[in-house]
């Protein structure tokens, strides 16, 4: 018997649900195998900063493994056909990993589970990825939540120290000369987003300097893109290079230590969304590829590519909008306030489906998160659960004028209206000849003119969702 444990969205060795119980049952004299795959399905839509991350993650993990004597075995494939062929060469294996609850991954593991057990293997799955087991959550009904604010509730009210306290991980217990090596994993040199650096020593870095400059202050300036208001550390979520527990326990440390901790709740509710979000895909996997509301699949979007290919450049017109979709592409992250703007103008300014723009966010975002990304979108869009209702649609100019008002964070990605004076730079359109030469951008040549006038087409996308609303 060789016992594997399967690294994928937990790439740490430090407070590791799977990897606590892998140690404690890996005993002295049994082969072991550390194994990430990389896997081609999972890689269709990654974008080149958002592989560059990982593989900085692995990379760490590869040299700190190695620092203790052990082999991190990368290998590229497909899991099932992986586990078929480490099955076939080592006989009966023992699996441990991390669960995942996308659809796509509870299909894949169910298969390789399958699989193994007909061979007298297993693939045993523990929970990590969030505070709450998915089926932990339900109403008094058993039902699941779709509305966030009884399901914070929830949370809030059954949250206990298990749910956060570390997992007592000491790798140090695993004999080095019982660790098995294979193939040495080749990585590519790609394109490094400016913002982000990938690995655990750069995630603790960031939840560090968070806890220290900017969780007492959360509330007061997570909307403003210009303003260095959140704890970048999605990504770091995403791929496991910090647990959430650590997050949630920064966040109670926090709390006794200051006076008032409203800033600080509204962080803990940011990571209660993530719960609400993957409780939504466990719950209703068909989010996937529907709408949450279904009625909302008999919209008639509009197909209109040349419009959806000027949104992706950041070329409509609309500043704030370009801004994001800029640093999106420039950076592989966009800010959250901003994610709304421009998926609430895609949606429903140019009345894009939805699941394009998700698309695109996935193909770019290093952060992507199928559940957040998919909750985000259907929020944004009016069809999802506990959603913006369609009626209320952002004005992108006032959204603009509010969260970025002397235009700092348009000037950093929209370099031509750098010079756009500060009541312009919101609808530099509106600006005349004279104005525009002054300030070095002809509207029309420089920058566009807006896609689409906001306030004619709101009507129109207000009627489309009316005549389908029960
Ligand atoms: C259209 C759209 C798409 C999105 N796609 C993703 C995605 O693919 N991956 C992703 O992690 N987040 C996504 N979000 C949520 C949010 O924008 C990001 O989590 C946030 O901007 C990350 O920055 P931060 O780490 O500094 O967050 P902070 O503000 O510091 O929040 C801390 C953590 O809480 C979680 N969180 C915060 N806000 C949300 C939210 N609204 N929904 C779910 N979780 C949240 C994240 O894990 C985040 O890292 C999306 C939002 C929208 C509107």
């Amino acid at each position: 018997m060789v016992k594997i444990f399967w690294f994928r969205k937990d790439l740490r060795i430090f407070d590791n649900r799977a990897l606590e119980h892998f140690i404690e049952d890996t005993k002295p004299g049994e082969k072991f195998l550390l194994l990430y795959i990389k896997n081609r399905n999972s890689f269709k839509y990654f974008g080149e900063m958002r592989v560059s991350f990982l593989y900085e993650s692995l990379k760490e993990m590869v040299i700190l493994l190695k620092e203790k004597g052990y082999n991190f075995n990368i290998i590229k494939g497909d899991s099932p056909i992986v586990f078929k062929e480490l099955q076939s060469k080592y006989g009966n294996i023992s699996v441990y990993a991390n669960r995942q609850t996308e659809p796509y991954s509870i299909e894949r593991d169910k298969a390789i589970m399958d699989f193994l057990s007909t061979k007298g293997s297993s693939l045993k799955l523990y929970s990590d990825t969030t505070l709450f087991e998915p089926d932990e959550i339900t109403k008094d009904d058993g039902n699941p939540y779709s509305v966030f604010t009884p399901f914070s509730r929830k949370c809030l009210n059954l949250i206990s120290e298990n749910h956060y306290k570390s997992s007592n991980c000491k790798i140090e217990k695993l004999s080095p000369e019982d660790n098995i090596s294979s193939e040495i994993f080749k990585y590519e040199d790609l394109k490094k987003s400016p913002l982000f650096c990938g690995g655990r020593t750069e995630g603790l870095r960031l939840l560090k300097e968070f806890y220290k400059n900017g969780l007492d202050k959360y509330k007061s300036q997570r909307d403003f893109p210009s303003v260095k208001g959140t704890s970048f550390l999605s990504a770091h979520l995403h791929f496991g290079t910090v647990s959430i527990r650590e997050c949630y326990r920064a966040a109670l440390k926090k709390q006794k230590e200051i006076k008032n901790d409203e800033e600080v709740k509204v962080w803990m509710n940011e990571l209660l969304w993530r719960e609400f979000y993957y409780h939504i895909t466990h719950h209703f996997p068909y989010v996937i590829n529907s709408s949450f509301k279904k009625q909302y699949d008999k919209l008639e979007w509009n197909y209109d590519e040349k419009s959806f290919k000027k949104w992706c450049e950041g070329k409509t017109g609309y500043p704030i909008v370009d801004a994001g979709m800029r640093q999106l592409n420039e950076e592989g992250w966009m800010h959250n306030r901003v994610r709304m703007i421009t998926a609430m103008f895609l949606t429903k300014d140019l009345f894009i489906d939805w699941r394009w723009g998700e698309k695109y966010f996935a193909e770019k975002l290093i952060d992507l998160d199928f559940a957040s990304n998919n909750g985000g979108w259907q929020w944004s869009a009016s069809t999802g659960c506990d959603a913006q209702p369609y009626f209320r649609i952002f004005n992108p100019y006032l959204q603009s004028q509010r969260f970025d008002a002397k235009g700092t964070y348009i000037r950093k990605y929209v370099k031509e209206l750098k010079n756009v004076p500060d009541k312009c730079i919101h609808k530099p359109d509106d600006m005349n000849k004279e104005q525009q030469v002054n300030c070095g951008v002809v509207i029309g040549k420089d920058y566009p003119f807006p896609i689409v006038e906001h306030k004619s087409v709101k009507e129109n996308v207000l009627n489309k969702f009316k005549s389908i609303t029960k």
